[in-house]
């Protein structure tokens, strides 16, 4: 395995991976490459109308849309891209009409995703469930969408400061937000000569703070979010896999064609899907008691026993071989309702709330979320130097967490329900039974997981 940045690796101890705080990665080295040369050029001025922290779908396009709004926008993110991240890569119609007001959807769909247009479960027992998908889904690698969101970013006009990580965020005594930010560890400084090149250190002044830094950090508990302290025994796992030149790998990867599959088993699922790359992106959740017996949590160990607790994903999975080195996990996958802003700054994506990863929602809601977050923060700050009272934040707090709750509470609570059904293998197979023997019931299940 070619290790670039891993602070635990996936072949490391059951125990290490699930009691972990916080991300696990596990990079190639061929993800940190040159960036341009504004990417490298310091920042002077640390002043800024909002200050975003990190810059992943929900960072990345809230900072195009208030940057194209007028606003002085410095987004703070720890990795460098092009980097990847662990995720379905699943896309659903949802996120891709946020692209399009974000201004982004016409560069990926240059990048030809695959379109998906089923989704078909399959129990341990063998039965398949096949649910249309309510408009095209893309499979689309989290190095294209990131990477291209960030430099959109850039391209309206935010400071994206990569290499860079926030420590904690406090008042300062005239009203106004700060940010303190570090060089992340370990990172490269690059671009020509190297000067200017690394991460930014110190602090980043803004009238309205933006933590966009996904679903668990350790910058939760500088902010002292009560969910930090809550644990979850959920691990996720990803890994790009591609079809061995003979028939069943030309067959195996034919069949994956317009369809992203999730083969659910006790304590976890595996989802398949074709993205842009000509890859196969393989994702499992699973619950610690589907990794607690296992001798290790080592990539080959956790697919045999996947397949082992579901033949049908063994069957697939023949002719599918690793198509380069890298495997990406992550601990904590955290499914708890959270706070959506506190006075000192606002969630948005994942920092708001996650929704269980089956509903293949999460990067739709964290651009349909900064959609609308860009909004409520246009209305109350109308042009660059505005200022903020302590009643303004208040109201704008309000209004996101109205918003919030309105547009994602309600596909948040069912797949948070629907979760635990589809790693029982008890309550699995019946329930895909129902839902295919109920007319319309699979089909509105994948509409209300997506609002
Ligand atoms: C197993 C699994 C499978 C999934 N599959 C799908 C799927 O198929 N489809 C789908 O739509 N969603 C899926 N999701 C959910 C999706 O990945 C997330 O909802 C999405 O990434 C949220 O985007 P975000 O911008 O909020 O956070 P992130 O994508 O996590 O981005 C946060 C950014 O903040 C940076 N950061 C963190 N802390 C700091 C700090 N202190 N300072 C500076 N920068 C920081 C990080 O480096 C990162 O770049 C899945 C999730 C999991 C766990």
């Amino acid at each position: 395995m070619t290790v670039a940045s891993i602070r635990s690796g996936v072949g490391a101890r059951v125990d290490d991976v699930v009691r972990s705080d916080d991300a696990i990665r596990v990079s190639s080295a061929d993800e940190v490459r040159a960036a341009e040369d504004d990417v490298a050029r310091p920042v002077e001025d640390r002043t800024a109308d909002v200050a975003v922290i990190g810059a992943g779908p929900a960072g990345s396009s809230l900072a195009a849309l208030l940057a194209r709004h007028g606003l002085h926008v410095i987004v703070v993110e720890r990795d460098r891209f092009p980097r990847d991240k662990l995720c379905g890569e699943f896309l659903s119609p949802e996120a891709q009409e946020a692209l399009r007001t974000i201004g982004c959807r016409d560069n990926l769909a240059a990048l030809a995703p695959p379109a998906l247009t089923r989704a078909r479960f399959t129990t341990p027992g063998g039965f398949a469930l096949a649910v249309p998908l309510p408009g095209t889904a893309w499979g689309l690698s989290r190095i294209a969408l990131d990477t291209a969101l960030a430099a959109h970013a850039r391209a309206c006009g935010a400071r994206v400061c990569e290499g860079t990580v926030a420590t904690a965020v406090r008042a300062a005594a005239d009203g106004t937000r700060i940010v303190e930010v570090a060089r992340a560890p370990g990172d490269r400084a690059i671009g020509r000569g190297g000067a200017g090149a690394s991460g930014i250190a110190g602090t980043v002044r803004a009238t309205l703070v933006v933590c966009a830094h996904g679903r668990r950090d350790r910058l939760d508990r500088s902010l002292d979010r009560p969910t930090f302290r809550r644990t979850t025994p959920f691990l996720g796992l990803k890994r790009h896999l591609r079809a061995t030149d003979d028939d069943v790998g030309r067959a195996n990867f034919a069949a994956l064609a317009g369809s992203v599959e999730l083969y659910v088993f006790d304590g976890g699922y595996c989802g398949l899907a074709p993205i842009e790359t000509g890859a196969v992106n393989a994702c499992l959740l699973l619950h610690r008691r589907f990794i607690a017996p296992l001798a290790d949590a080592a990539w080959p160990t956790v697919l045999a026993a996947a397949g082992r607790a579901n033949p049908a994903l063994a069957a697939r999975l023949q002719g599918l071989a690793p198509a380069d080195d890298t495997v990406h996990a992550v601990a904590q996958v955290s499914l708890h309702f959270k706070d959506r802003g506190n006075a000192l700054a606002l969630f948005a994506g994942d920092a708001a709330g996650m929704i269980a990863p089956l509903a293949g929602d999460g990067q739709a809601m964290a651009l349909g979320g900064a959609v609308r977050l860009a909004d409520l923060i246009a209305h109350a700050l109308p042009g660059a130097g505005s200022r903020l009272d302590d009643d303004d934040r208040a109201r704008l707090a309000a209004a996101w967490n109205g918003a919030w709750r309105r547009a994602f509470g309600g596909r948040m609570r069912l797949a948070r329900a629907l979760q635990p059904v589809l790693l029982s293998s008890r309550a699995a197979e019946p329930a895909a039974r129902l839902a295919a023997a109920v007319p319309g019931a699979a089909a509105w299940l994948a509409r209300a997981t997506r609002g």
